[in-house]
């Protein structure tokens, strides 16, 4: 793992997706100086971060589709959102941080190419409510982030996050969640700032 962020160029941030792995695991690499962990259903992450609350380091990323419903306990025990994907779920976000007095840092999900099994703004939709989403208390907006289509070539991947990072900079957006263990090399190469990586950490999941 140490060897592994010293090849990471400089402003490459790791985030540890421990989903599926248990407490332990995370509590392994934390003590490598690993603090920033993902995690995509609320209901598998509340024992994990309730159980490593005496690690005080540790900065939680709330990584999968986010639910109205799920909002709320989100907002209560995670530090960072990688997938807020509506103007509707941004104004939730924003209305319940407010009363529950948290300030969570968002990333905007985008959807660059046609996948009928990921959400996200597209541009277009993400240029129209822009104005209304830089509006909102209580969420600071620090950048875009994207998954790649499955059946994408790792060359056509490039150019995907490529076009994420261009988008990010049009909007002033300092940060971009890109890329996964198949693809962070890509990602990279493209300038993200934000790895996502789970098998490659922490071995297949059992699910
Ligand atoms: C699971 C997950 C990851 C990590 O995936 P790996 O391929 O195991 O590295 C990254 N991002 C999101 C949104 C995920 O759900």
């Amino acid at each position: 793992m140490e060897q592994f962020k010293e090849l990471l160029p400089e402003g490459v941030n790791l985030l540890a997706v421990s989903k599926g792995h248990s407490e332990k695991s995370v509590e392994l690499l934390a003590n490598y100086g690993q603090f920033d962990f993902g995690e995509s259903r609320l209901q598998e992450a509340l024992p994990k971060i309730k159980a490593l609350s005496h690690l005080t380091k540790l900065r939680w990323h709330f990584v999968g589709r986010l639910q109205a419903n799920k909002v709320r306990g989100v907002v209560k025990v995670f530090d960072f959102i990688h997938s807020v994907d509506s103007l509707v779920l941004a104004e939730r976000v924003s209305r319940i941080a407010a009363e529950e007095n948290r300030s969570p840092r968002v990333f905007l999900q985008i959807k660059l190419r046609e996948d009928p099994t990921k959400t996200g703004f597209s541009a277009e939709e993400l240029l129209e409510v822009w104005p209304k989403l830089i509006s909102l208390s209580n969420i600071e907006i620090i950048g875009l982030m994207t998954i790649a289509p499955f059946r994408l070539d790792l060359y056509t991947r490039h150019k995907l996050f490529v076009d994420c990072r261009d988008f990010a900079n049009r909007l002033y957006l300092r940060e971009c969640s890109m890329g996964m263990s198949g693809d962070w090399e890509a990602a990279v190469k493209a300038g993200s700032t934000w790895i996502r990586i789970g098998s490659f950490l922490f071995g297949q999941r059992a699910k």
